[in-house]
């Protein structure tokens, strides 16, 4: 089965060109001038004139079917990948999850159970570490070695919960880097934050956006430098600070990556749209639905614009979304007077490649720069390229033909995700996702989708592409 992709502007990282792109079976075989093309024949050819493609999306940061506070995060692996597919996103990274006391391979399996037959695109893991012991360390080694898990997540926040301490975190560091590992950090002074949540509900401030108020732009500054420090103290051992929001952290990462360490972070697209008084501070218990850690930041602050500088600069490498959807009904109200309860996350693991590309039309992002951060670069940091996140001959097919002069307007009764509102709603896109093509197979087509579950399949990854 043959597919040529015509007359289309392709976008890698460094640079555009009209070319076509031919796919024999889930592989990319050729990418042409269109003048070479006329003698090629295929089964079928999809008219990409006017249009860019793309390599297929990869979140890398992704929480399915999670457990949080007494419920699970309303996306199962089935609506979830099948919403990424038709916001043109062909991979994702999920973070399994060792919970405290638990064996990390029993995480691990559980994991395995939820996605087998599941998933409508590709799919890897992350291992969260909630307990860093030597069995722990141990596991690690063996992840890395035999199961193509090659980054550990750990938690400076959640005392309790997910909590390591700076010992814990400082051998788990030891061991990435011995064994080539990234340590992926939530890096926020959790401690800290437990001592404000407590005394902002003594006062009676339970309203949503306390939960923001609580979680201080300096106490993510001060876990971040936290991290990079124990990380030089392992030889600089690989970090990637998960979802920044802050500018002050944000100050950290680049001063680390200009000494030339290995520090790397992401943001998501919530810090780049979304404000701690526009939508954590909606009236009533209506702020809920933007709950999530690290929290939205003021508008009154440099934070937003600061990231976007930051995506141009590669102080920060990679958009992801942390999608990690809760309903309001039965969910997220599970805090009404209490925000320390409503469930931490939001929903957007289908509107990232359009959100970014927006920001390519507003003047703050490249071309180049929107493929990287959504594709090439989560393919490298994570060991999945280039067999993910280029397009290029020898890749997987998975491609998106994206339009620059179509729209694309975001909201709760278009989308595919199971969550009972949008963060984003009524957010119009300059932009839109067409053809959706996942190892060869068009999954996605003008709207319509072709895709079915358990096509996907389980990645094993290898080792970052950017350590040294
Ligand atoms: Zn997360």
């Amino acid at each position: 089965m043959s597919l040529l992709v015509k007359g289309g502007t392709v976008v890698g990282p460094t640079g555009t060109r009209v070319a076509d792109v031919l796919v024999e079976g889930e592989k990319i075989v050729a990418v042409l001038d269109p003048s070479f093309t006329p003698t090629i024949t295929a089964n079928e050819v999809i008219d990409a004139s006017g249009k860019y493609v793309i390599p297929g999306g990869i979140d890398a940061h992704t929480h399915m079917e999670m457990p949080f506070g007494g419920t699970s995060a309303s996306d199962t692996f089935d609506t979830g990948t099948r919403a990424a597919a038709y916001g043109g996103t062909t991979t994702i990274i999920d973070f399994a999850i060792q919970r405290t006391g638990e064996v990390v391979q029993d995480g691990l399996a559980a994991w395995r159970a939820k996605t087998e037959g599941e998933c409508h695109i590709d799919y890897a893991f992350h291992m969260i570490l909630g307990g860093v012991d030597t069995d722990a360390l141990k596991a690690m080694d063996q992840l890395v070695a035999d199961e193509g898990i090659t980054s550990f997540k750990l938690f400076m926040a959640y005392p309790g919960v997910f909590y390591s301490d700076d010992g814990q975190i400082l051998r788990a560091m030891q061991t990435a880097r011995a064994n080539g590992a990234m340590i992926m950090m939530h890096a926020e002074n959790g401690i800290a934050i437990d001592v404000l949540v407590q005394q902002a509900l003594e006062r009676g401030e339970t309203d949503p956006i306390y939960h923001g108020i609580t979680r201080p732009a300096a106490l993510e500054a001060e876990a971040t430098n936290r991290a990079i420090a124990l990380a030089e103290v392992a030889q600089d051992c690989p970090l990637y600070i998960v979802h920044l929001s802050a500018s002050q952290a944000l100050a950290k990462v680049a001063e680390a990556r200009d000494a030339g360490r290995n520090v790397f972070a992401e943001t998501c697209p919530q810090y780049l749209y979304l404000t701690l008084e526009d939508q954590l501070g909606a009236p009533g218990f209506e702020g809920a639905k933007w709950v999530c850690s690290t929290p939205l930041r003021s508008k009154h602050e440099s934070h937003a614009r600061d990231l976007w500088k930051g995506l141009r600069s590669n102080d920060l490498a990679i958009v992801s979304t942390d999608h990690c959807p809760f309903c309001m009904k039965d969910q997220k109200e599970m805090g009404i007077g209490d925000f320390s309860k409503i469930p931490n996350g939001i929903g957007g693991v289908e509107h990232r490649v359009d959100l970014i590309f927006q920001g390519v039309v507003d003047g703050h992002l490249s071309l180049e720069r929107w493929v990287e951060t959504i594709a090439t670069t989560p393919a490298r940091m994570f060991g999945l390229y280039p067999q993910k996140g280029i397009v290029q001959p020898g890749s997987d097919a998975d491609l998106v033909i994206y339009d620059p002069n179509g729209t694309t307007r975001i909201g709760v009764e278009t989308h595919h995700m199971n969550m009972d509102y949008s963060a984003y709603e009524g957010v119009e896109i300059q932009g839109r996702v067409g053809t959706v093509i996942s190892r060869g197979e068009v999954i996605v087509a003008d709207g319509n989708y072709h895709g079915r579950k358990g096509r996907g399949k389980f990645l094993k990854r290898g080792l970052s592409s950017y350590l040294m």
